[in-house]
């Protein structure tokens, strides 16, 4: 039998629709707050992702999955979605009709880390990103956004841990600095920092060797050499974060592992993960929209781990599998013919309804449906059909009623609220026909 490859996962029916649950109810937030969908590829590029992540970072180091295609070109499987959706908003112009964007996107990421409990090979994020807005405002805003999120899907031990990256202005003072108190202490550092020490001396920060941190102790902290302007804007984000009783803490260490961040970064974290703790991070980059050659663009941004999301949300769901609402078991041909007639009208009317395809006697059409866990079993053989009249039973209450045949899928409909669903759809092709038919309004 072939297997999975290692760190990947199968996501099965009973859990994916948690998983449909947590997407649907981030992107219709996200929605109120004025973000729209965008879907951009899995593969791209891998200039795209070297250039803007950072040559010197763990994904584009050792992370990424890279291939050359048939012909040459260097490809690889996305590991996050902030470059696709940067370079798209370039390529496409959209600052041209509007350069405020609010874009989110759904979807998997591919790093090749070590497999562990909430950490994948194939993984998936929900991304947001926002263009054109420079106000601290805007920084507070998607924190809040994201921590009404957890609230609502009742992740209730949430925090957000913020810090300043400061600018191209004020960064290159403190990267020497902390670089001139690293290299006294090159030799407590684990191998990794050693050689990050010099190029990238801000990962050093954020490394989870215990030595490393221990060596750490006492290093200069970026919050001490922000500019004027820096200090400014991380002062407006934590006041506004205040204001709306987001509870936050700073981190002084919190670097985030992609180059491009600029001022605010935050990640937001939860106790019941054990090791792997955030479950969101993000934060502004002013600076690189311009560098993969469109307008000088202010952006902000975040992603959440879907993978680490369920885990928390599932530890306090139940099933989430949707079951028939209606089984409907038929004997005979005659009474087959119309039970099928039914259920496709009922499960075009928005009704979960079932039968049997098999030709199987009551008994085991019955525990068939006990099997699916339907709400209802309506039975319907000769003497139904005689009679004119249809038994549905509830299965929980053992209740039964007798409904007259002609009338049964109306009976089903109204009572299980399948045509007001229908009617929100119709509504929708309706409205989005018309605006097609007049697109000034
Ligand atoms: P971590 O510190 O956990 O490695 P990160 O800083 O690499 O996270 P980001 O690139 O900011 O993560 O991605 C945002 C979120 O995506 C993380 O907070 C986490 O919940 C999730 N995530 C990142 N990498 C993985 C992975 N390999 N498997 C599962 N989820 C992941
Ligand atoms: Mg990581």
């Amino acid at each position: 039998m072939i297997q999975l490859i290692r760190g990947v996962k199968d996501i099965l029916p009973g859990d994916a629709e948690l998983w449909q649950y947590l997407e649907h109810q981030a992107s219709s937030l996200f929605e109120d707050f004025g973000f729209k969908n965008i879907r951009i590829p899995i593969m791209e590029r891998t200039e795209l992702f070297s250039r803007s992540i950072g040559e010197q970072t763990d994904i584009v180091e050792k992370e990424m999955y890279t291939f050359a295609d048939r012909g040459g070109d260097m490809i690889t499987l996305r590991p996050e979605a902030t470059a696709s959706i940067v370079r798209s908003y370039i390529q496409h112009r959209m600052y041209a009709v509007e350069p405020v964007q609010k874009l989110y996107t759904v979807g998997p990421m591919f790093r090749r880390e070590r497999p562990q409990k909430g950490r994948y090979r194939q993984f998936y994020q929900i991304d947001a990103e926002v263009f054109g807005v420079a106000s601290p405002l805007m920084d507070s805003q998607i924190i809040f956004m994201l921590m009404t999120l957890f609230s609502r899907l009742k992740v209730t031990d949430c925090i957000a841990r913020l810090n300043s990256l400061g600018c191209p202005e004020c960064r290159p003072a403190f990267k020497s600095a902390l670089s001139a108190f690293l290299a006294a202490r090159q030799a407590s550092l684990c191998e990794d920092c050693q050689r990050r020490s010099d190029k990238n001396p801000l990962r050093v920060l954020d490394c989870k060797v215990p030595a490393c941190r221990q060596a750490m102790d006492g290093a200069p902290s970026i919050a001490d050499s922000l500019c004027p302007e820096c200090r400014r804007h991380f002062d407006a984000v934590m006041q506004h974060l205040t204001l709306m009783g987001i509870p936050f803490e700073i981190d002084k260490n919190l670097v985030r592992g992609l180059d491009y961040y600029t001022r605010t970064a935050f990640e937001i974290q939860t106790t019941l993960l054990g090791a792997q703790s955030a479950v969101a991070g993000g934060g502004r980059y002013d600076g690189l929209v311009k560098m993969l050659g469109g307008p000088d663009t202010p952006a902000i941004g975040f992603a959440i781990g879907m993978d680490r999301l369920a885990e928390i949300v599932a530890l306090h769901l139940g099933d989430f599998s949707r079951r028939p609402q209606l089984f409907i078991a038929a004997l005979g041909s005659a009474c087959q013919t119309l039970a099928f007639e039914w259920v496709n009208r009922l499960n075009t009317e928005g009704i979960y309804a079932e039968m049997d395809m098999a030709d199987r006697g009551l008994k085991s059409q019955m525990k068939q449906a006990d099997r699916q866990g339907a709400a209802h079993v309506a039975i319907i053989g000769d003497s139904e059909m005689a009679a004119g009249q249809v038994l549905i039973r509830d299965m929980a209450t053992r209740e039964q009623t007798a409904v007259p045949l002609e009338t049964f899928t109306e009976y089903i409909v109204t009572r299980f609220d399948g045509l007001v669903k229908s009617r929100i759809s119709d509504d929708f092709v309706k409205c989005s026909q018309a605006r097609r038919a007049n697109p000034e309004e």
